[in-house]
C-alpha cells in the first residue's frame, strides 16, 4: 500500500477496540494510514508487535510507560528481545508524568528518571528512536524542563538519540530545545477543539512535527468524547495545515517524510 498518512502514536491493542480492531485496521490500509501501535507495559507491548507482526501498514514501540511503574518493574529481558524485532521502530512509551502532584513526589521522580535513562540505554543499543511521555503538573512545564537537562546528559553518552515528544502541550521555547536536541513533537486531536496549542504549532518548524493520535484517546471536534481512533490523524494533519496557515497537500507530505525519517519507516509497503 502507499502510505498517505502515519499515526505516530495509538494504542489499538487495547481493549476498548476488541469488537471492531480488524475493521478499522483494513478501512486504514483502504485510505493509507500506517500507524505505530505503543505499548504502555509488557503485556500491551507483546499486543503491540503482535499487531504489527500480522499487518504490514502497523509498527510497534515497547516500553513502560511512567504511570505503570508502581505496578510493574522494568522487565529489561523482555524488553530487549521485543526490541530487537524488525517491526519494533520504537522504543517507549517511557518518560515522565509529574501531572498528579500528590503522586509525583520527588521518590517517583528519581524513579521515573532512572526508568527512562534504562530506555535511553536500550534505544541508543539498538540504534532506534524512543517515543516519549512528558506531562508536566498543572501550568508549569516541569517535566519539560526535568527531560530536557536528562536527554542533554543523556545525548553526551549516546550523541545518536532521538525520538519522538508525544502529545506535545509545552511552549515553544521546550519545542524549539527539543527540537534543536534531534527530538521531534507531536500533536494529536486536542488541536481540533483546544486553542492553547496554536502558537507552537505555528512557530515550530515544520520538519520537527508528527501527527498523532493516542487512539482511544481525545476524539476530534467531530465526534469529541467518543471512542478515537487512528482514522482520525487526517484531521490532525489537515488542522496542522489550518493553524500553520499552510497548503494541506505539502503540510501532510512533510508530516509523512518526518515519520518516515524518525522511524526510519519504508514509504510503501508490499502489495
Ligand atoms: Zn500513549
Amino acid at each position: 500500500m502507499n502510505i498517505r498518512y502515519i499515526d505516530a502514536h495509538c494504542h489499538l491493542q487495547f481493549e476498548q477496540y476488541a469488537h471492531d480492531r480488524e475493521a478499522i485496521i483494513e478501512e486504514m490500509r483502504g485510505k493509507g494510514i500506517a500507524a505505530i501501535v505503543v505499548g504502555c507495559d509488557r503485556e500491551s507491548s507483546r499486543a503491540a508487535l503482535a499487531l504489527a507482526e500480522a499487518h504490514e501498514h502497523l509498527y510497534a514501540a515497547v516500553g513502560l510507560h511512567p504511570n505503570y511503574i508502581g505496578q510493574e518493574s522494568l522487565d529489561e529481558e523482555t524488553l530487549q528481545t521485543l526490541a530487537a524485532h524488525p517491526k519494533v521502530v520504537a522504543i517507549g512509551e517511557c518518560g515522565l508524568d509529574f501531572f498528579r502532584p500528590l503522586e509525583a513526589n520527588e521518590d517517583v521522580k528519581r524513579a521515573q528518571k532512572e526508568v527512562l535513562r534504562k530506555h535511553i540505554e536500550l534505544a541508543a543499543s539498538f540504534n532506534k528512536p524512543l517515543i516519549i511521555h512528558a506531562r508536566p503538573s498543572k501550568g508549569t512545564e516541569d517535566a519539560y524542563q526535568d527531560l530536557i537537562e536528562l536527554l542533554r546528559e543523556e545525548k553526551a553518552a549516546y550523541p545518536k538519540i532521538s525520538g519522538d515528544i508525544h502529545f506535545f502541550v509545552g511552549s515553544p521555547m521546550s519545542a524549539e530545545t527539543l527540537i534543536g536536541l534531534g527530538f521531534t513533537v507531536s500533536f494529536t486531536a486536542v488541536i481540533t477543539f483546544a486553542r492553547e496549542y496554536d502558537s507552537v504549532i505555528r512557530t515550530a518548524p515544520l520538519a520537527g512535527i508528527l501527527s498523532e493520535t493516542d487512539a482511544p484517546y481525545i476524539a476530534p471536534v467531530t465526534r469529541r468524547g467518543e471512542r478515537n481512533d487512528p482514522l482520525a490523524v487526517v484531521e490532525v494533519a489537515m488542522k496542522i495545515a489550518e493553524i500553520r496557515g499552510e497548503d494541506p497537500e505539502t503540510v501532510r507530505v512533510a508530516l509523512l517524510a518526518n515519520a518516515l525519517r524518525m522511524f526510519s519507516l519504508p514509504g510503501r509497503n508490499a502489495p
